[in-house]
């Protein structure tokens, strides 16, 4: 069902009043985590002023040690939702098991499935059965094959509001928190009707780098991007090395133009 065969014209995914996989380049953009009221409400302008499209925040995080922070919850999700209608951004949280689908589906405009979840079948199939735009991370060992056929799962209970992400697979490279593998962008943009996204902020765990693969990103033919901004990365409780700031986000969105205008 993700096949191309199956809609050749392509899908595309409606979170509010933003269409993903038609011919505008969607952002989405905030923190990795939600952290409390200012530091979402000033993300959130500041993203919205450059001209992102949908507000990003984490609520439920998949942190690797168990003492870390591991997000708001479900107050967070409320916080994330006011903010964004505020703003008039759409929103998009992860979701990380199948509990917390009911209330993240009546306040999340698109659910998140995080890489760590790609091959959560149970949650996969539960998503199948709602009518919430679902972005699908690809797993960080995951194979094209195999993220392909996690979408399939999505899809065949019904729900074909599926958005595919690229944010980076586990390589023998350590320099770089994962390697950005921009072929499979395009290779999926070639085999499946689904839109693609780019995670460059995953992908890459540097400021640095965030811009070049956003670039790369949009030449490669992605229909969107997802990238970590945050108000004050010093301060962030998740992932502040690979958040812009910012000046560096609205850099970005004044950059993107001239890509998308010569592809
Ligand atoms: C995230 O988007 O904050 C996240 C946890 O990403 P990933 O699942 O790609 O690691
Ligand atoms: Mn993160």
């Amino acid at each position: 069902r993700v096949l191309r065969a199956f809609r050749p014209e392509g899908t595309r995914v409606r979170a509010g009043s933003v269409e993903v996989g038609g011919p505008g380049f969607v952002v989405m953009a905030g923190p990795c985590a939600v952290e409390g009221v200012e530091q979402v409400d000033r993300t959130a302008a500041a993203v919205a002023q450059a001209g992102a499209h949908v507000l990003r925040g984490g609520v439920f995080k998949p942190r690797t040690s168990p003492y870390a922070f591991q997000g708001m919850g479900e107050p967070g999700l409320q916080l994330l939702a006011d903010t964004g209608r505020r703003h008039g951004l759409p929103i998009i949280s992860e979701v990380m098991e199948t509990a917390q689908i009911p209330f993240m589906a009546e306040s999340a405009d698109i659910l998140q499935v995080g890489a760590r979840n790609m091959q959560n079948f149970s949650l996969l199939r539960a998503l199948g059965k709602i009518r919430r735009p679902v972005l699908l991370k690809r797993g960080l060992s995951a194979t094209v094959q195999e993220w392909l056929l996690a979408a399939e799962y999505i899809l065949e209970g019904g729900n074909e509001q599926v958005l595919l992400c690229e944010r980076g697979i586990r390589t023998f490279e350590t320099e770089m928190r994962n390697t950005l593998d921009l072929a499979a962008v395009a290779w999926a943009k070639q085999r499946t009707h689904l839109p693609v996204i780019v995670d460059p902020s995953h992908a890459t765990g540097q400021v640095e780098l965030i811009l070049p693969m956003s670039l790369a990103a949009a030449a490669a033919g992605a229909d969107g991007l997802l990238i970590e901004v945050h108000a004050k990365p010093e301060q962030a409780l998740c992932d502040g090395a690979q958040a812009l700031t910012p000046e560096r986000f609205q850099t970005l969105m004044q950059r993107l133009p001239a890509v998308l205008d010569a592809v």
